[in-house]
């Protein structure tokens, strides 16, 4: 395979509309000038990238899906998923809080919240002055969402929340929560329900910000529900629909971290090539040596594969045809597609892929997580095989 600098193979030359072309572009050149150069800095210093968000904000790109009337830029998941790769190449954190923004708060909210929580909630939450975040996850089971303790109890016009939900991305930014938890212990996964949480709010605390390997621009930390009351109306769907929610939002927020995923695999295989074509050995340039030329076609050819599922997915999404199965698939090829080309990058930099004066180390940290949340990639393996018959199952319970 014939390699050139700074070349994305199919991607460049697949038949994608003119608007997603322009966005495409619009993404590419703002990740170019606006976070590469920045990233690093976000990384090492652990800094939350506000301006960035405020100007991705600016772009429409925080809320991508939401309808104009709503003040987003109306456009489909196949949009967000070609600028979530774009932003997150450019810088993974700020990927990271895109996309919990984007299709897990503004996503769950779109779909099922009413119209008050929405003009309240969702309006205020697209052009980066705000951002929401998404509280699925409990110390005790994150895989096993259905087992959630958290629990709302009814108590004249207010629901009381305790316990206490785990790893939630943009914990310390968020100005709303959207919160899932018991409201019938008796009926298990269909006991649960979901809820608008403004924040900041009494009996509400934040866990202290998790150290992570990676994405270490955005913050993650326990939300702890002490006695936490919010109104009456605050439900977003119906009681005990919760599960159904998280699920649905999640389907479509896979769709985005493949998307990351991607973004981040880019970036790796980007620095390889720039690198090999570089660096000197035995006389030569490495990117003449077939060890390497075939490391890199590899690379490319994980990319190109997960890049079309993951297109795919946001294309059944937006055709509104099923795409549960799909976008297992998308996130549990791009994930680990970005997990093997971040090793493969390091590789290929030799000693200058295991230091931070080069980004390949930290798209390798950065990559690890999108095998992780939203679903880990045993979990994506499962939907994948069950995904006919659990989203007939749904459909019928519900
Ligand atoms: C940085 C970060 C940000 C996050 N952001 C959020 C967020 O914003 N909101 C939120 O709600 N959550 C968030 N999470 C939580 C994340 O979604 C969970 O960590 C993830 O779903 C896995 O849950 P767990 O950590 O409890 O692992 P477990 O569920 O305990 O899984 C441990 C291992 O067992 C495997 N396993 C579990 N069940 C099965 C099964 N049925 N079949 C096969 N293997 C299985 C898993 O694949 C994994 O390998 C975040 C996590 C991290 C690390």
């Amino acid at each position: 395979m014939k390699h050139t600098i700074g070349l994305r193979a199919i991607s460049n030359s697949f038949n994608l509309p003119e608007t997603h072309k322009m966005l495409q572009k619009t993404c590419r050149e703002f990740a170019e000038k606006e976070l590469q150069p920045v990233a690093a800095k976000i990384d090492k210093e652990h800094i939350y990238p506000k301006e960035q968000i405020k100007k991705l904000g600016e772009l429409g790109l925080m809320a991508i899906t939401l309808p104009e009337k709503d003040g987003g830029a109306a456009l489909d998941y196949l949009a967000y998923a070609i600028a979530m790769e774009e932003i997150s190449r450019g810088c993974a954190s700020c990927g990271v809080v895109m996309s919990v923004n984007n299709s897990l708060y503004l996503g769950a909210l779109q779909k099922f919240g009413s119209a008050p929580l929405k003009e309240k909630y969702m309006k205020p939450f697209v052009n980066g002055d705000r951002v929401g975040c998404f509280a699925l996850s409990e110390p005790g089971n994150g895989s096993d969402a259905g087992a959630a303790s958290t629990l709302a109890v009814l108590d004249g016009d207010s629901w009381v929340l305790n316990g206490t939900k785990a790893w939630i991305t943009n914990g310390y930014e968020a100005d709303a929560a959207v919160v899932f938890a018991t409201t019938d212990k008796a009926k298990k996964h269909k006991g649960i329900s979901c809820f608008l949480v403004p924040k900041p709010i009494k009996g509400l605390t934040l866990g202290k910000k998790e150290d992570k390997l990676g994405i270490k621009g955005s913050s993650t930390c326990n939300l702890i529900f002490e006695e936490c009351r919010i109104p009456k109306e605050n439900v977003i769907g119906q009681l005990g629909d919760g599960f159904k929610i998280a699920m649905t939002t999640l389907d479509a927020g896979r769709i985005g971290i493949a998307g990351q995923a991607l973004g981040i695999a880019q970036a790796a295989l980007d620095c390889a090539i720039h690198y090999a074509a570089q660096r000197q050995a035995f006389g030569s340039p490495i990117l003449n040596l077939q060890a390497i030329q075939m490391k890199l076609a590899d690379m490319e050819l994980r990319i190109e594969s997960a890049r079309l599922l993951t297109w795919k997915a946001a294309m059944l999404k937006d055709a509104r045809q099923n795409f549960t199965k799909e976008a297992a698939l998308a996130k549990l090829a791009a994930s680990e597609a970005a997990t093997f080309v971040s090793h493969q990058a390091i590789q290929i930099l030799g000693g200058m892929g295991y230091v931070s004066d080069m980004p390949a180390e930290r798209h390798y940290r950065d990559a690890r997580i999108t095998e992780i949340y939203e679903g880990t990639s045993e979990i994506q393996n499962t939907s994948t095989f069950e995904a006919k018959s659990l989203s007939t199952s749904i459909d019928t319970m519900w």
